[in-house]
């Protein structure tokens, strides 16, 4: 018996590993860029033959975007059910699963009857804990078989961001606009803070769905989740669905109006005020500073 792991590049691979770990049965792994361009029915068809080859008793991935869809394709292929974005599992016929539900606002409990669980880990919600590390499986015996049409679905183009700099998804320090912000032209000043502190411009889906911002720069539940140092919410009421993407986030600077907006109750710093004024006056001392 062993555990089959899909690997990506960054911190929810190690937090899955983590988890994993405890499942106490010998690691392996395949990478995600094992097969470039991203092409989820292949990656899906390679894992689900792998597991059987190295006879996994659970297959477990990251719950980014891709790691659920190519662990949901498998489920479809191999008839066995999956758990996605867990935060604990206790293994067992059947496993025991702990697991996010409406972006996070409910922890769900789960019996998973299946000689194989699939299940996908919350990110950011496992502490890393170091120890052994999986082996990687040898898949060009595997790969040669499969059939080249489950390549049809695939990346095609990749279309950086219009602003261009650093990534939401890895930014260390992320300014953040929301409906309070006021207009497309209003996110200057938000840019501008941004492009100081060298920092990624996130927003709600209030902007998105005004058209202020492409649907990239969102945060929260339907959005990226994010984990910076810093999230500085300019604007942003706090709706649970936003929440839902900070759960990564350690630190959270508010700038707000309303000293009752939910963003401000759950914010370690809050400024109240209007942040037309606010955040220009950061910008500004930022620089007189330097
Ligand atoms: C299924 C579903 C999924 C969703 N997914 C997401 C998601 O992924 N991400 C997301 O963000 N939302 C999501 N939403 C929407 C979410 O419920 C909220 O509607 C949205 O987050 C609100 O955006 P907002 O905070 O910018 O706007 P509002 O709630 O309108 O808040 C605006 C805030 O700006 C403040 N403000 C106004 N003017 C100023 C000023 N001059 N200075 C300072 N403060 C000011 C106000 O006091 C207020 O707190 C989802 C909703 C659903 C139903």
């Amino acid at each position: 018996m062993s555990v089959l792991v899909l690997m990506e590049q960054g911190d929810p691979s190690q937090q899955m590993l983590t988890l994993a770990r405890k499942f106490g049965a010998p690691l392996h792994s395949v990478e995600m860029d094992a097969i470039k361009p991203f092409a989820p029915d292949f990656l899906a068809a390679l894992l689900s033959a792998l597991a059987d080859e190295v006879n996994a008793s659970a297959v477990l991935a990251a719950g980014t975007e891709r790691g659920n869809e190519v662990m949901a394709r498998v489920a479809a292929r191999m008839c066995l059910p999956m758990a996605a974005n867990c935060v604990a599992a206790t293994p067992g016929d059947p496993a025991l699963v702990t697991r996010q539900r409406w972006g996070g606002s409910l922890l769900e409990e789960a019996r998973l009857h299946s000689p194989r669980p699939l299940i996908t880990v919350a990110p950011h919600t496992v502490p890393i804990e170091h120890g052994p590390e999986p082996v990687g499986v040898d898949i060009d015996h595997v790969r040669s078989k499969l059939d080249p049409t489950l390549l049809a679905v695939k990346v095609s183009e990749h279309v950086q961001p219009s602003h261009g700099g650093v990534s939401l998804a890895e930014a260390n320090v992320i300014v953040s606009g929301g409906r309070g912000v006021g207009s497309k032209e209003g996110f200057a000043i938000i840019e501008e803070l941004a492009g100081l502190l060298g920092a990624a411009v996130g927003c709600s889906r209030a902007v998105t769905s005004a058209g202020w911002r492409p649907h990239t720069d969102q945060v929260g539940q339907t959005g990226t989740k994010v984990a910076p140092e810093v999230y500085i919410a300019c604007g942003i009421s706090g709706a649970t669905q936003h929440m839902a993407g900070l759960k990564g986030a350690k630190r959270i600077l508010a700038i707000n109006s309303d000293p009752q907006a939910p963003m401000m109750q759950n914010a370690d710093y809050t400024v109240v005020g209007d942040l037309k004024e606010i955040v220009p006056a950061i910008s500004t001392e930022i620089r007189n500073r330097r």
